[in-house]
């Protein structure tokens, strides 16, 4: 710099969280389980891109649900003019993939996703810019037997994570039609009640009615119950798929409650809809939200196929398992490398390739801004790695072709020392290791879980 001023620092932007090292062994954990769930149902993972044309989600998730009104992240792509979106959501991107690539072609699909989303909203707990979901599709399907398994498959997912208290709402909003009679007979009531609508509600009576019922305002409730109820205006066929989805959950002990005012922020949503909510989180308490969406496929150009899924708030379900019990990252590695000298340091990183072949996790010292090589500050870090053992290569070690072996932890005699033949270093070490240990050469098995 010429000048002497420090440049300013730039911040991550708000409501984009950084996830640190400290929290990598929840997620690893986290998403451990969901991948083993989600394979044990026969679930296949697609990945799709993080930024899609805007009007996949315009015409998707409907004009007038909170997430198009104001929440998407859109811009202009400054090169070629293309409108462009962060995808706040992932259903309309894969129902754009399967479609793409006529994935259905044989039969119907159970697919999966991870990733983060975005959502221009206010920032606060449980609530983020930048957020992740894990989600589910079951594309083909009628159901509602795998509306059902859908359901099933969460539970597992709670119960794997040593989650409890986190309870089913369940709803149907039966099928467009349906939905026309309620929704007109829903305004009608509306605005013979006007002088009690909200600004919110006021601006929803003509766009989008029926998220009037999901008001959070207490002086609304009273009107809100009142209301005339969409499952009064179901017909036959689905009032049998709704008694259908619930037999199923009443056969394998799945306990929810029915909450007739329970509709989804989307347009694309008919028939089974569901929640799965906690007291635990404050007045963020919905980690999955989910439903059929038989509609959505065919608004995209394909021809008809009835789908349903659902989306998991992963931040919030983080939140649950920390605070159910304490995640523990196991040590960086099992063996921290010390050396001495060019020649040493050229033998070092042989010998940690080597161990790394063997199965070992090896962190070999390496110069750092202002930290200093003695043998002292380099034992320091090994200690502070949480490494079993260190490795010390010096002049001597050089000299006679060895490695100095030394245990660092109290349960393998801590300070006790071998001199092992360079050759040997790895067969030896995994003795040890194995030895003592049942360690296993998997990365899954440095994370543990103590509810
Ligand atoms: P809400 O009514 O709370 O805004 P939503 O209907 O917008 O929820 P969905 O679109 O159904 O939520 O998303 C599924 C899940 O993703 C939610 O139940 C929640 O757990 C999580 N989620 C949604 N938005 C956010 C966000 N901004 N930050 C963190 N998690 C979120
Ligand atoms: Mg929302």
């Amino acid at each position: 710099m010429s000048d002497n001023k420090k440049p300013e620092k730039i911040v991550g932007i708000r409501g984009m969280n950084d996830i640190l090292p400290a929290d990598a062994p929840l997620w690893e954990l986290f998403e451990n389980t969901v991948q083993t769930v989600l394979k044990s149902y026969g679930f296949q993972q697609i990945r799709t891109p993080i930024v899609e044309p805007t009007p996949l989600f315009a015409r998707g998730l409907g004009a007038v649900t909170d997430i198009v009104e104001k929440e998407m992240y859109s811009f202009v792509d400054s090169m070629n003019g293309d409108l462009l979106t962060l995808r706040p959501e992932s259903t309309a991107g894969v129902v754009r993939a399967v479609l793409e690539h006529n994935l259905t072609y044989d039969g119907p699909k159970r697919l999966w996703y991870a990733g983060p989303m975005f959502r221009h909203e206010r920032p606060q707990r449980g609530r983020y810019r930048q957020f992740h979901q894990v989600g589910a599709e079951a594309i083909g399907f009628t159901g509602p037997d795998v509306d059902a398994e859908l359901i099933l498959l969460c539970q597992r997912l709670w119960d794997d994570l040593g989650l409890s208290g986190i309870r089913l709402e369940l709803n149907s909003i039966g099928d467009a039609e349906e939905r026309n009679r309620h929704r007109a007979d829903l305004v009608a009531y509306f605005e013979q009640n006007s002088a009690l609508l909200d600004a919110d509600a006021q601006r929803r009576l003509h766009s989008n009615p029926l998220r009037i019922l999901d008001t959070k305002n207490p002086a609304m409730q009273e009107l809100v119950n009142a209301a005339p109820k969409l499952i009064d205006y179901l017909g036959a066929e689905s009032l049998a798929h709704f008694e259908g989805v619930q037999k199923i959950l009443r056969h394998n002990n799945i306990p929810f409650t029915i909450n007739p005012r329970l509709v989804r922020g989307m347009d694309y949503y008919n028939r089974t809809v569901f929640e799965w909510v906690t007291d635990q989180l404050g007045a963020q308490g919905t980690v999955c939200g989910g439903g059929r969406y038989d509609p959505l496929v065919e608004m995209f150009g394909g021809k008809p196929t009835p789908a349903c899924g659902f989306a998991i708030g992963v931040e919030r379900v983080l939140e649950l398992m920390k605070a159910a019990g304490e995640v523990t990252a196991a040590d960086q590695c099992d063996v921290y490398l010390v050396h001495q000298g060019e020649p040493a340091q050229m033998q070092s990183f042989v010998l940690a390739e080597r161990l790394r072949d063997a199965g070992l996790d090896v962190v070999l010292h390496c110069a750092s801004a202002g930290g200093s090589t003695s043998f002292k500050s380099q034992m320091k870090r090994a200690d502070a790695s949480g490494a079993a053992f260190a490795i010390i290569i010096g002049e001597d070690e050089v000299a006679t072709d060895t490695a100095t072996v030394k245990s660092l932890r109290a349960s393998e005699g801590a300070g006790q020392q071998a001199t092992v033949p360079f050759s040997g270093v790895a067969d030896y070490l995994v003795d040890q290791i194995v030895g003592d240990h049942d360690h296993e050469h998997d990365h899954g098995a440095h994370v543990h879980y103590k509810p």
